[in-house]
């Protein structure tokens, strides 16, 4: 199979909203009149970013949720994607189900495929994605203003403890571990969520490489500190059975993979996050408030400052 009978059979697909998709030098994206261009590349290397043994339908939905998280977290609606694959063998046993796994979730956020590049090589998978948010009303990542409540979508942590299993230093009950492993290999990007929080929330960002990394983000972006209560943050990993109280909140704090959001919204908007949250089926729960003071401190049961080795990942060692 040459490139353009992969491109051809895989990846063509007629264009819906965009005036021109695959087939030209150059697609053609016509954003609604008053919107912005919201735009974001990942790029996935095996090894790194996923197991080689991973089903490969599964990694096609991976490879774009991640990229939709992005815009999830700027509050963008999803309008196309681009998507430049480096292959070791054009092996059809491989791309059907990764192509269907991809174009399955892009038709689920009506975002098209619209180009790319495809070459021979080391796998990898290259997707920019685009979306579209009325002009000045995109989340960023420095809004975040004292007195602020810190609220976390979904569950956190539980994609890291796959990993773990994976690797070998933690064993599960098996149905945990299958809940963990399709948290690692089947996220959910919030998109809905982050549509729903413009005008609500004053700051977010998608939690890719753990919450005290991306919550870090947005810190050092608005300039801000950060309290957030330790069983809180416990209670967002999903999978307890099996789990301790430390990797836990290990797992949580610092887990990565996880695509949900982390956002800062003023209290008296509480109300309004909790609805616009039930309206997109998605829990949210709040973990702390921001403060002026830089930094983010974890707060134990007492209230008492715990000290983030408590959360580091020498349980996995
Ligand atoms: P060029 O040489 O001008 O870069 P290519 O020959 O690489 O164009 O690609 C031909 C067409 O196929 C282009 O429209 C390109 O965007 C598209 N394309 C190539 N690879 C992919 C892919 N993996 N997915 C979607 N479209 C692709
Ligand atoms: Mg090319």
């Amino acid at each position: 199979m040459g490139e353009f009978d992969v491109i051809a059979r895989f990846f063509t697909r007629a264009a819906r909203r965009s005036p021109l998709g695959v087939g030209d030098d150059c697609a053609l994206l016509a954003p609604r009149a008053g919107m912005q261009l919201a735009v974001s590349t990942d790029l996935l290397i095996e090894g790194r970013h996923f197991l080689s043994t991973v089903d490969p339908h599964r990694l096609g939905h991976k490879c774009l949720a991640v990229n939709l998280s992005d815009l999830a977290a700027c509050g963008a609606e999803p309008l196309a994607f681009t998507l430049a694959l480096s292959l070791p063998q054009a092996d059809p046993d491989w791309l059907e189900p990764f192509s269907r796994g991809l174009l399955g979730l892009a038709d689920a956020h009506g975002c098209e495929l619209v180009g790319g590049d495809t070459t021979r090589g080391p796998l990898s998978i290259c997707i920019t994605v685009f979306g579209e948010v009325p002009a000045g009303q995109a989340l960023l990542r420095s809004g975040a203003r004292p007195g602020d409540d810190v609220w976390v979508s979904g569950s956190l942590g539980d994609a890291r403890l796959a990993l773990e299993v994976f690797r070998g230093r933690v064993g599960l009950p098996s149905a945990a571990f299958e809940a963990a492993r399709n948290r690692l290999e089947q996220p959910t990007p919030r998109v809905a969520l982050g549509l729903a929080l413009r005008g609500l929330a004053s700051a977010a960002a998608d939690v890719s490489d753990g919450l005290a990394g991306d919550l870090g983000h947005i810190l050092r972006r608005s300039g801000v500190g950060a309290c957030i209560e330790a069983e809180a943050v416990r209670a967002l990993l999903a999978v307890r059975d099996g789990v301790g109280e430390a990797e836990a909140l290990a797992l949580a704090l610092s887990g990565g993979d996880d695509y949900e959001l982390v956002f800062t919204a003023a209290p008296q908007h509480r109300g309004a996050v909790q609805d616009a949250a039930a309206q997109c089926a998605t829990s949210v729960r709040r973990i702390g408030r921001i403060e002026a003071d830089p930094g983010l401190r974890v707060l134990d049961a007492q209230g008492r400052p715990l000290s983030l080795n408590h959360a580091s990942f020498d349980h996995f060692a």
